[in-house]
């Protein structure tokens, strides 16, 4: 169980605050409201590892938990809330934008979406800027417990098919932080990852 017993490290606010880098990085990002810091706290197990409240417009943080196998998780803040000032989005997508174009030890992406809603506008602007690296991105389409067992299939069929032209770089699966479905799948890519 890699995520499991994940220990808060630090909470930083602007890319000038970074941590030295200090043990390979898997970064979460996703949408606000799409399910990440539900899923982060599914995969440690814990309650409360990532804060699930939150308020649009107030700072967003990117919060580092250390695994026991000494990587990090990186959890990175939630993007496209249409009521953000236009001037507070630009700050959080150039955080994010510098984090995931120039973090040396960033080793892959899990990128979360709403399996109701997925590959918006924003996520395919992530996938834009993390895809030139060449290293990984494993989508969680999450909230599976909403969609029928078909419908779960068409849509996990529908995003690998977009995606297709990404290659091997690009895995998607389907995640239900209510049911606890899909742990060990995560597990296994980015347990992967890790060992490569
Ligand atoms: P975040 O903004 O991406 O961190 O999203 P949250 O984890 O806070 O989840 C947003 C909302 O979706 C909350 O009301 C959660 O309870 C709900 N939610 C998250 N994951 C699931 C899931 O797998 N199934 C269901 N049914 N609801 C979920």
């Amino acid at each position: 169980s890699l995520f499991r017993h994940a220990q808060f490290e630090i909470s930083i606010a602007k890319p000038s605050g970074l941590p030295p880098p200090n043990g390979p990085e898997i970064a979460f990002a996703g949408r606000s409201n799409a399910g990440k810091s539900s899923a982060i706290n599914t995969l440690a197990n814990h309650v409360r590892l990532a804060f699930v409240s939150k308020t649009p417009g107030r700072t967003q943080l990117i919060n580092f938990f250390r695994l026991q196998n000494g990587a990090v998780l990186v959890d990175l803040p939630g993007y496209g809330y249409a009521e953000v000032p236009e001037a507070i989005r630009r700050q959080w997508q150039h955080l994010l934008e510098d984090y995931l174009t120039r973090r040396p030890n960033l080793i892959g992406l899990v990128l979360i979406m709403d399996s109701r809603h997925p590959l918006k506008d924003r996520d395919r602007t992530m996938i834009g800027w993390f895809a030139p690296s060449g290293r990984p991105i494993h989508v969680l389409l999450t909230k599976s417990d909403k969609l029928t067992r078909s419908e779960a299939a068409a849509t996990l069929a529908a995003v690998r098919k977009e995606l297709a032209p990404l290659g091997e770089q690009v895995t998607v699966q389907l995640f239900s932080s209510l049911k606890k479905t899909g742990v060990e799948e995560v597990e296994q890519v980015v347990g992967s990852w890790l060992a490569a």
